[in-house]
């Protein structure tokens, strides 16, 4: 099949062309975010290949309906930014690779914990700049503390496994009771509760309606005081106002992203010659307890070997008139 891959970077280009290896399908990579705009790129293609910036809202799925591809092969687990209804109506399928690697997102969320409660990043500086004061690097003892886990599934229970080797306490909230988070010994929680109890919080659940802004002043005025908050799952289970606020009065002690609500028009790209327009980002970067990556939990040789395969292997199975079992 011809597949036109947007959103493409070299690692995307070299695992997805090693991944089709062996296969007659023809990738063509396009750097370009898939927008209404560039969506005229993929006339001719038979399947577009899209991650998790690219727009796939409802006028972009009518520009790619126009011309041949009957097929999104999503790069991602994440689905929030498809129009499923629109791409129904439009008779376009929708595959996405569900469970590539739990683990290089876990990996990373504890990555995130400990670097702040550490100071590793503040440390890290100061060093290389010949200053080895410990004044302001007072860290705590992970062990011990009390892990809410918001969102106990694949990536939750990853996270969930990696704390208990710590010794925390986890609890959880979800909307589904996962027998594996209970055999770890977490006990679920009302939200409120995982609130009010959590030393640390990291959110594990897609973006839904219901998740949308989870995380707002009223939910982080019932945290502990001096949480810490990590979000890699989608930027827009916090209201990023209402996390400032909290870090300006202390209540938040420690927030790390992965993730941001207005991540699309920022991450992914080199943008250190120029001016971030993006105040809420950058007054994001001015404090000293907030650790920021550019989306990059997913990272890892393990994670894209797997993500290229499942992609290519989806692409097969519709090009054969096989269900892969990955169609939203
Ligand atoms: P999953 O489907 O295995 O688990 C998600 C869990 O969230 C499920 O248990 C589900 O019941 C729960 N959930 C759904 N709605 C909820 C709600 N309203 N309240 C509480 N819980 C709710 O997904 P996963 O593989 O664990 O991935 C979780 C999220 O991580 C994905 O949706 C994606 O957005 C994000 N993600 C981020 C990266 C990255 O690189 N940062 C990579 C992969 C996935």
């Amino acid at each position: 099949m011809r597949v036109a891959v947007f959103s493409s970077k070299p690692y995307d280009e070299e695992f997805l062309t090693k991944a089709a290896e062996g296969t007659d399908h023809e990738l063509t990579f396009f750097e370009a975010r898939l927008t209404r705009r560039t969506a005229a790129l993929a006339d001719g293609f038979d399947v577009v290949c899209a991650f998790v910036n690219d727009d796939l809202g409802a006028a972009t799925l009518l520009r790619l309906a126009k011309t041949e591809p009957k097929l999104i092969a999503l790069r991602s687990a994440g689905f929030n930014h498809v129009d499923l209804d629109a791409a129904k109506s439009l008779d376009l399928h929708v595959v996405r690779v569900p469970a590539y690697s739990p683990r290089s997102v876990a990996e990373h969320t504890v990555a995130l914990m400990l670097a702040l409660d550490r100071k590793i990043h503040r440390a890290h500086a100061r060093v290389r700049e010949g200053n080895l004061s410990l004044d302001g690097l007072l860290g705590f003892d992970l062990g011990n503390r009390t892990v809410g886990l918001l969102g106990t599934g694949k990536i939750g229970v990853a996270v969930g496994k990696i704390l208990k080797g710590f010794g925390c306490d986890l609890i959880g909230y979800d909307v589904f009771e996962n027998p594996e988070a209970i055999e770890l010994g977490l006990q679920y929680v009302e939200l409120r509760e995982l609130w009010e109890r959590s030393d640390v919080i990291s959110l594990h659940a897609p973006l839904t309606p219901e998740t949308h802004h989870i995380v707002d002043a009223f939910a982080i005025a019932n945290m502990r005081d001096g949480v810490m908050v990590i979000n890699t799952s989608r930027g827009a289970l916090i209201d990023t106002a209402a996390a400032i606020e909290g870090l300006k009065s202390g209540k938040i002690g420690h927030l790390g992203l992965d993730v941001y609500e207005e991540e699309g028009d920022l991450f992914f790209e080199d943008l250190s010659d120029t001016v971030i327009q993006d105040d809420t980002f950058s007054r994001l970067l001015t404090f000293p307890n907030v650790l920021i990556t550019g989306h990059q939990a997913f990272f890892t040789t393990e994670a894209l070997e797997a993500i290229a395969h499942d992609t290519i292997a989806n692409i097969t199975a519709f090009s054969e008139g096989r269900d892969s079992g990955n169609e939203l």
